[in-house]
């Protein structure tokens, strides 16, 4: 209990509350992000015509994603293209799908930069790439989970 109370204080202690620099609601700043989750659902919703899957119902499913980030804490559900990974390596198969490991060349988000008016990115990440059947209803499953 007392090790949950330390959590609980450290948390309070990084985060506080600000004022959003676009749209001036009061959120919770922190250190490492800073979480205006209107503006971040703006920001992804008119990029929307900016990318696709080639795939409607995955483009479709991708974007629900992105509209609700409020529910996932700033972690973006996002479409990235294959030409964005290098070093694709076999490391596994399963009874169900193959697995690379390979590198994410820009990395997940990590928060909107207000002066460059862009998404500040943690760079080069090593991932796992999941190879999974080509029926969208396989992918929307695997997603799902
Ligand atoms: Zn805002």
């Amino acid at each position: 209990m007392k090790e949950l109370e330390d959590i609980i204080r450290l948390q309070i202690a990084i985060m506080s509350k600000a004022s959003c620099p676009q749209c001036h609601r009061i959120i919770l700043w922190s250190v490492y992000s800073n979480l205006c989750n209107i503006c971040d659902c703006e920001r992804l919703e008119n990029d929307f015509s900016n990318w696709t899957s080639d795939n409607q119902q995955v483009d479709e499913f991708i974007k629900e994603l992105q509209l609700r980030v409020a529910d996932y804490q700033g972690n973006v559900v996002e479409w990235i293209p294959y030409a964005r990974f290098e070093n694709i390596t076999p490391i596994g198969k399963g009874s169900f799908a193959e697995v690379f490991k390979a590198d994410w060349l820009d990395g997940q988000i990590k928060k909107w930069n207000y002066d460059v008016k862009q998404w500040e990115r943690v760079g080069k990440m090593c991932v796992a790439l999941k190879v999974i059947g080509s029926s969208k209803d396989e992918f929307l499953n695997e997603v799902n989970e």
